[in-house]
This record gives structure tokens, C-alpha cells and sequence, in this order.
């Protein structure tokens, strides 16, 4: 039975032919995919229809495609989206870690088509990856020679599979770190092969300790950063020169793991210093590796820098073409690379250094121009405030090291219900078309604003909460 037109509104929605065939809807599609585009218009036209009465106004076909449209956003599984990293960890690796300083944006954008990738235009041979970068690496570190892989889990492979596949490593005790995301040292150390063999304690590791270690059997010698842990009070670590100084001894290559591995001094910017690749370099270990998305602030990446000999055995490994890493990444990196040259501008250049140098009191004057446009959005049930918060580096750079920061804490202002009704919140907050990521502590949503550089744009997406 045909619907009445005059009596039921379901019947003037359009159809799902008739919806598809609106000349508005070709974006859309171009975006997301015919079939995407086809299987939401039908969810929203049945969503519509169950919810429509005889007195009901049918939305006007605007609406409609403004409906679809934010119904293509929030469907997940298909492709990363941009979020509003409000957590207070900068380099928050579940949110991607550094965000791309714009210069690099462009160069991946400009690398994506056809590239001279591994091409050497001179010649007209075929050219080595590394290329691309290696002297922009070797200029900031002062090493001879520099490799690059797709991250430094890929690196720390790399090295240990290169020098000690089917040899001891000894590594201290107290640096058997697991960094997260099921990274473990010592069973990347078996997937390469090698054998790890434990010194020293937990807390104590001495010179003795790795000298009495050596065996004919010793691959290579290696230090790891300990990365997103900390060891205080009864502590001893041997340092890279001392190792440096065994490694000479027993004529053994020695690498470093430095994780985080800064190319700046960030006592520049009021932060603990991090050791850095050249500094690693300059103490005498022969490899160094260090990731491209953390305090770098690059794309992901494994950079090794070091002596040329160590660097070309790593390159012959045939691992190296498992872990290589594409034109994209290569093209950003060395975009990156090139901004380092100029040490003043660093934190106007790049996102993830400006964060960690914003001065708390900058922090706090942007929470305060937010408290009430956000307050007026959430409605009289929410207390929104300006508050002092601890924003952390994160990815195990100065683990326990907290910058001043300052953001909004958003209190449901009944006792009842507290915890529901806050965890609501930070669902639908998660739920926007650009999702806004936010944490809970005691029962407050806390928004850190230590990440945030365009505030109008946030109260764009946060309009979105109307609706939702
Ligand atoms: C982060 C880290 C890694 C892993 O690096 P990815 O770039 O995440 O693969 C390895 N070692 C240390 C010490 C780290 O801090």
C-alpha cells in the first residue's frame, strides 16, 4: 500500500535513488566511496522513517546531506582521523604521536606522486634511499654516516640482527625496559637472534659487571634508554664513555638506544636535558638510534647515525629492504631536518616543540577565554573551571617530568550520577566529527590545553555537542 503523502511524512522523504542522485551528494562521494556513501544515506533514510509521525516536519534536503555527512565522520574503519589531543601527553602515542610541522605536510604532499625516491638524477642510476636525508642527519649529529628504517623498533632490530644474530649481547639489568604497545627488549633481542645476556641489578650496574660478560661469543655491546621509567635514589648506570672504553678494548661495536633522542637541548626550553645523538656519538658509541615522532618531532621513522663501516653492514643486511621506510616518511623527515637548521625558529616551526616550550601562563589565559563559550555550550548541569594541570612529554622523553600546564575542568554539579554522567561526556566528546580526547580524574573531565592552537576551531567542533 502506497503511503498517503498528505497524512504521512515518511512519504515525502526522497528515496534512496532520488537522495543518491542529488548533485550535492558528489563530494561526499568523491570523499568516501559511492558504497560507503550508499549504505549511510540508507541507514539515515530508515532512521528518519522510524522516527517520523503525521505531525513531524521532514527535513529539508540540506539537512539531509548535512545528516549524511556527519554520519560518513563517525563511522570508524576507514582511515585515521584528526582529533583534538586534550590529554596533556604531547607525544601521545595512541593519537600519532608529533603532529607534522606545515612544511612537512607539504613535502609528503609534494613527494606522493612519481619521486626520484631512489633515482640519482646526476647519474641516472639507481640511487640509495638514505640519501635523501643522511647529510641533513650527519650535519645535526656530526656522524659519519646515517640509515633510516620504519621506526626505532625497526632500528633496534636492525642493529642487533646486523652485529649479533647468533651471539651474547650484554645489556644491563636495569635497562630491560618494555616501552609499550608489547615492545620488549629482550624479545626484540631473540626475534634478532641474538642471545641477551643480564648484568648487574635492577639498580646497580658497574664496569665489572660488562667486562666480566665478554665472552669470544659477545656480538656487540648495547645500552637502552629506559625510556618511560625512572630509577631514583641507591642508582648506578655505566656510562656510554665507560662502555665505549670496554667495547674498544674487546674490539666490539658498540650501539646505543637513546628512544626519544632529541637533536636540541631542551634546557633551551626550561627542560631536562635528554642525552643526544651527538652527544652518544661524541662519547664514542659507534651507533645510535633514535625515533623520528617523538621529541624530533618528525614523521615515524628509526634514525641511525654513526661510523660509515657500521652504517654500510647495516645497509647490506637484507632486513633493511623489510624496514625501509617510503617516499612519504622520507620526504617529511627531510623536511623536518631542514627546519632544525635554523635553531631560533625551531618552536615556531615545529608543533611538537612549541607544546612543550608554551609557557603555562599563555596556557591559562587561553582556558579562561574558553570557560564560558564551553560552560554555555554544556549547559547548567555542568561547572566548568580554569584549573593548573601537569601535562607530561610522553613516549618515554623525561618520564618524570611534568610541564605546568593549565585547561578547563568540567564537574557534573550533582552528586548523584557523578561518574556516569562525566563518562557520558567524554564519550560524546569522543563522538564529534573531529573528536575531542580529554581525560578523567576524580570525577572531573579535564581538558589540557597545552596541545591546542587554534581555540576557535575547537569551539567549532565543540558546537557539535548540541547535537549529539
Ligand atoms: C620509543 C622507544 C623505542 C621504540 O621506538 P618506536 O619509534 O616507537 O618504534 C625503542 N627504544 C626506546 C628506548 C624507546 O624510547
Amino acid at each position: 500500500m502506497q503511503a498517503d503523502p498528505i497524512t504521512d511524512p515518511r512519504a515525502r522523504l526522497p528515496s534512496l535513488d532520488r537522495l543518491m542522485d542529488d548533485p550535492a551528494l558528489a563530494s561526499l562521494i568523491a570523499q568516501w566511496g559511492r558504497r560507503n556513501v550508499l549504505n549511510e544515506a540508507r541507514g539515515l533514510l530508515a532512521a528518519l522513517r522510524s522516527q517520523l509521525d503525521a505531525s513531524s516536519v521532514v527535513p529539508p534536503p540540506g539537512e539531509l546531506i548535512t545528516a549524511l555527512a556527519e554520519r560518513l565522520q563517525a563511522v570508524p574503519g576507514r582511515g585515521p582521523r584528526p582529533v583534538w589531543n586534550l590529554t596533556g601527553t604531547v607525544i601521545h602515542t595512541n593519537l600519532g604521536r608529533a603532529p607534522l610541522p606545515a612544511s612537512a605536510i607539504a613535502a609528503m604532499a609534494a613527494a606522493a606522486g612519481s619521486s626520484d625516491v631512489e633515482l640519482d638524477l646526476e647519474s641516472g642510476n639507481r640511487g640509495e634511499r638514505d640519501q635523501h636525508v643522511e647529510r641533513l642527519v650527519c650535519d645535526l649529529t656530526g656522524a659519519e654516516a646515517a640509515t633510516v628504517v620504519n621506526n626505532n623498533a625497526a632500528a633496534v632490530l636492525l642493529l642487533l640482527n646486523t652485529f649479533a644474530e647468533g651471539r651474547e649481547v650484554p645489556v644491563s639489568r636495569g635497562e630491560l625496559v618494555e616501552i609499550g604497545g608489547s615492545f620488549r627488549m629482550p624479545d626484540i633481542m631473540r626475534r634478532a637472534g641474538s642471545t641477551l645476556v643480564e648484568v648487574g641489578t635492577t639498580n646497580r650496574t658497574h664496569r665489572a659487571d660488562f667486562e666480566n660478560a665478554i665472552t669470544p661469543a659477545t656480538g656487540m655491546l648495547f645500552k637502552v634508554h629506559p625510556s618511560n621509567y625512572a630509577i631514583a635514589g641507591f642508582h648506578q648506570e655505566v656510562s656510554i664513555a665507560t662502555m665505549a672504553e670496554i667495547a674498544r678494548n674487546h674490539s666490539l661495536p658498540l650501539a646505543w638506544d637513546l628512544g626519544s633522542g632529541s637533536l636540541v637541548d631542551l634546557s633551551r626550553y626550561g627542560l631536562a636535558r635528554e642525552p643526544m645523538p651527538s652527544d652518544a656519538l661524541a662519547a664514542g658509541a659507534d651507533l645510535v638510534s633514535f625515533s623520528g615522532d617523538k621529541l624530533l618531532g618528525g614523521p615515524q621513522a628509526g634514525i641511525i647515525v654513526g661510523k660509515r663501516h657500521a652504517i654500510e653492514a647495516l645497509r647490506r643486511n637484507p632486513l633493511k629492504r623489510a624496514l625501509r621506510v617510503d617516499k612519504i616518511t622520507l620526504a617529511a623527515l627531510a623536511a623536518v631536518l631542514r627546519l632544525y637548521g635554523d635553531e631560533a625558529r625551531l618552536p615556531q616551526e615545529i608543533p611538537v616543540l612549541r607544546m612543550l616550550a608554551r609557557p603555562q601562563r599563555d596556557i591559562r589565559l587561553q582556558a579562561e577565554r574558553l570557560a564560558g563559550p564551553v560552560s554555555d555550550l554544556l549547559g547548567p548541569n555542568w561547572e566548568v573551571l580554569t584549573v593548573a594541570l601537569a601535562s607530561q612529554i610522553g613516549s618515554g622523553a623525561l618520564p618524570v617530568a611534568n610541564l605546568d600546564s593549565a585547561g578547563l575542568a568540567i564537574h557534573w554539579r550533582q552528586d548523584r550520577g557523578r561518574g556516569a554522567a562525566t563518562e557520558a561526556l567524554q564519550r560524546r566528546l569522543r563522538r564529534l566529527p573531529i573528536p575531542v580526547i580529554g581525560r578523567i580524574a576524580q570525577d572531573r573531565l579535564l581538558l589540557d590545553l597545552r596541545c591546542l592552537d587554534d581555540e576557535q576551531a575547537l569551539l567549532d567542533s565543540l558546537q557539535g555537542l548540541e547535537a549529539a
